[in-house]
């Protein structure tokens, strides 16, 4: 069923009760050419551009639980192209161009919200930091402009310009980042791979992955047993348990992120922002509630809540940065598993498994690389080639040297990215 107005139209003149369901919920299949373990946005988004881009849809999605309960339905919903270093800002670039037809292509309203992202810097160094960042960002064909004091006084009215320890210098504005609603992401992802041929099948965890001389062969579930010619790994937070199954060992590392949301607010927060000098970042959702997040916890964990000195450190720095936060009333706090990679940048690769690739190490910041991620790496399994936008994401830098993407600066530990 397509969505326009003159469905809702017709449905909402007889009650609502003629939609159909999103997607099918088939038992599975024994074989099938392609398996995707994960249905996150990540293995979602492969098995549609696996579909629509190159014809392929003997393909099953495997999830665990419900789709788009994993961090595709937990994180803070922003999506940018505001990376610096060669490697990142050609793909990440690449995924902001498809998010900006993604609603047309998938007949699906994802609330695709271009209202610009401001990051604040709080010295003269930051300011030098921020101008090479937007250098690049331009240089790549996107958008950044360098704001003053005054400037971002105009656009953000309600931070607080002088704190005593880090007043604001200004901010980098990036007009074509923002946000988007991101289960519907999932959802429209998903649909749209169904109605193409794609069976999504939900609560069939992978617990092994039969691997015959050398040769992905299947995969072993609680739903039975399933054959295939090639199996994708795309479990964010499970990636190194995942893999262990196929005798791999990565180099990733699972942290919980945490996130916020207050009450219902009327409009206040027009744009995204970022503090430069503590953890915290803040949007306002369509529904009117301040959407707010920052650090990892400290340590590496497999729980999907945090921990209350991070609750207390990432409402110091809001508080510092926006005093009247104070006034609001927090409804809910949650978190997710991130993979946390060694340089903060993405694996999308084949391994030394035949037939038997890989996608992880999206950190905190895989929201915004959901088409971009689906797009590659669903040319990666059907042609063997790598994505031009995502040919450095190699898994063997990190064993190499070679080719790391370090965005950060901050070497080689996982939880500082
Ligand atoms: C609080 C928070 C805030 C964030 N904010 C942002 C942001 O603002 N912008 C941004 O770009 N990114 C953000 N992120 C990061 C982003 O959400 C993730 O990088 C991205 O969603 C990960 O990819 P995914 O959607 O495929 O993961 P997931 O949705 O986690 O998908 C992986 C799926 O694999 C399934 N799975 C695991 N093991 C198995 C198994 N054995 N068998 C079958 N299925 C399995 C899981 O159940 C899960 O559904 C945030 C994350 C969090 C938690």
């Amino acid at each position: 069923m397509r969505y326009n107005a003159l469905q809702i139209l017709k449905q909402g003149l007889s009650g609502n009760r003629g939609w159909g369901r999103a997607w099918r919920k088939p038992d599975p299949k024994p074989t099938y050419d392609i398996v995707i373990i994960g249905g996150g946005g990540h293995g979602l988004a492969t098995a549609y551009y696996l579909a629509a881009e190159h014809g392929l849809t003997n393909i099953a999605v495997l999830e665990k639980g419900y789709l788009g309960g994993g961090n595709v339905g937990r994180n803070t919903t922003i999506v940018r192209a505001n990376y610096g270093l060669p490697g990142n800002s050609e793909f990440y670039s690449h995924s902001l161009r498809l998010w900006e037809g993604l609603e047309q292509e998938l007949n699906y309203n994802v609330m695709h919200s271009q209202r610009g992202i401001i990051n604040l810097f709080h010295s003269d160094g930051q300011r030098d930091a921020a101008a090479r960042r937007g250098n690049a960002m331009r240089n790549q064909g996107d958008d950044a402009v360098l704001l003053g004091r005054d400037d971002c006084r105009k656009m953000l009215p309600y931070l607080d310009y002088d704190q005593t320890r880090f007043p604001i210098y200004g901010g980098l504005y990036h007009a074509r980042g923002g946000t988007a609603r991101h289960d519907a992401v999932a959802w429209g992802l998903a649909r749209g791979a169904d109605q193409r041929g794609v069976d999504l099948l939900e609560n069939c965890e992978v617990t092994g992955i039969d691997i015959e001389n050398g040769k992905v062969t299947g995969v072993q579930t609680s739903r039975g047993a399933i054959r295939a010619k090639k199996v994708a790994i795309v479990v964010a937070g499970r990636s190194s348990q995942v893999a262990a199954m196929a005798g791999m060992r990565l180099p990733i590392e699972s942290h919980v992120l945490q996130a916020f949301v207050t009450e219902g607010l009327k409009p206040v927060i027009d744009h995204v922002v970022t503090y430069g000098m503590g953890h915290f970042y803040i949007s306002q959702s369509d529904k009117g509630g301040l959407v707010f997040g920052g650090d990892l916890d400290f340590y590496p964990s497999y729980a999907s809540r945090g921990n209350l000195p991070m609750v207390e450190h990432v409402m110091e720095a809001g508080m510092t940065l926006m005093p009247m936060l104070g006034k609001a009333r927090l409804l809910r706090s949650w978190g997710g598993i991130m993979d946390m990679s060694p340089d903060g940048s993405p694996i999308i690769d084949s391994t030394p498994t035949e037939g038997l690739f890989l996608n992880c190490g999206w950190c905190y910041g895989g929201f915004k690389a959901v088409p971009g991620s689906g797009h590659c790496f669903a040319h990666l399994i059907a042609t063997g080639r790598p994505h031009a936008a995502a040919a450095g994401f190699r898994l063997d830098r990190f064993a190499t040297g070679r080719g790391l993407m370090d965005e950060e600066g901050t070497g080689a530990q996982h939880n500082l990215h």
